[in-house]
């Protein structure tokens, strides 16, 4: 099967996925579905553990009734990234660098996303306006870094993001390519041929951010791909985001930094998570994430601790904790 078969074949429904792990369908919650679509590769299900509701990589992905409880201080936009919305699928907010949402879908549906309210109708690009976007960025000589992200930028076919990225391999200041992405872990089937061949003809620096929680998520394909990736020149390095019940012990997060660094990944950043409407049952007070992080500290070497970090609206940059 190529990606997208493999991407078609994924569970979209929660009852099949919960018949599949051996679970009771009635679990999970179908309102919460309604509300952010259920999304679950094949390949990240079989990675679960099958009868166990704490299976830390299913309880990111199968709808909770948690989620439509209303609680203060969770919104829609926390970041209020609106303002830095420049054009259909541009965010210039940090220096230097410019973030594109090229894709306005995942492979993989996680509960805790910001994602879930995002109106990526009006984020969609055409290729006119991709022209518009690549002269905003040749007009400004600061910005030497353009970020693919998301939804996930891995979801579009090969070909487009050619398109994409050629325009951009000509403009002189510009010396990077990052992309965020979860399909490398997810579906590492994506790091195919046709892509691996497209990103060994850049002349721009590449740099891959896959978005790995637990060290359970890691496994021999995605070693494959991120080996590939490795080999056609791309820095790897990982953001986690610290969610109550998945990965909120330091025993956990080491061994995902010793693991992804056996899979050639340096851990990057450990983000606080963003307060977004229906999400507050993942979420930890900044003083816990705190004694999580001591603990790390104490028991990795500091190249496999990750910067501990959060977003706050109107910085220009993530903050760091501690
Ligand atoms: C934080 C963030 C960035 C920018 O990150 P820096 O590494 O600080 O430049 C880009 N994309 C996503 C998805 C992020 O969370
Ligand atoms: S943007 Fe990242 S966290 Fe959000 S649903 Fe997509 S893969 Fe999951």
């Amino acid at each position: 099967m190529n990606w997208s078969q493999e991407l078609a074949a994924g569970f979209r429904e929660q009852k099949q996925l919960l018949k599949y792990l051996g679970h009771d369908e009635a679990s999970g919650s179908l309102g919460a579905q309604q509300q952010f679509s259920t999304r679950v590769p094949k390949g990240f299900a079989d990675k679960m553990k099958r009868n166990d509701f704490n299976c830390p990589l299913l309880k990111q992905v199968l709808p909770s009734s948690a989620e439509l409880k209303l609680i203060d201080g969770y919104v829609i936009d926390p970041l209020q990234e609106s303002q830095f919305n420049m054009m259909p699928g541009l965010l210039h907010k940090y220096h230097g660098r410019v973030l594109i949402t090229i894709a306005g879908s995942c492979a993989i549906n996680c509960r805790y996303c910001f994602r879930r309210h995002f109106p990526y109708q009006d984020n969609r690009i055409n290729l006119k306006q991709w022209q518009a976007i690549v002269d905003y960025i040749k007009n400004d000589s600061s910005i030497n870094e353009v970020i693919f992200s998301g939804g996930d930028p891995l979801m579009v076919q090969t070909k487009r993001l050619a398109e994409y990225i050629e325009p951009l391999e000509s403009i002189k200041h510009l010396d990077t390519l990052r992309f965020h992405s979860r399909m490398p872990i997810v579906l590492p089937e994506r790091i195919d041929a046709e892509f691996l061949e497209l990103m060994a003809r850049l002349t721009l620096k590449k740099v891959m951010v896959v978005h790995c929680n637990h060290s359970e998520e890691l496994c021999p394909k995605t070693a494959q791909a991120l080996a590939d990736l490795k080999k056609k020149g791309f820095v790897l390095l990982n953001q986690s985001v610290l969610l109550k019940g998945v990965n909120d012990h330091s025993k956990i997060l080491a061994e995902l930094s010793h693991k992804l660094f056996g899979q050639g990944v340096m851990p990057y950043y450990l983000h606080l998570l963003d307060k977004v409407k229906g999400t507050a049952h993942f979420d930890m007070t900044v003083a816990d994430a705190k004694q999580i992080y001591k603990k790390l500290q104490i028991i990795l070497p500091g190249y496999l601790v990750p910067k501990l970090t959060r977003e706050i609206p109107s910085e220009k940059h993530k903050t760091l904790i501690n």
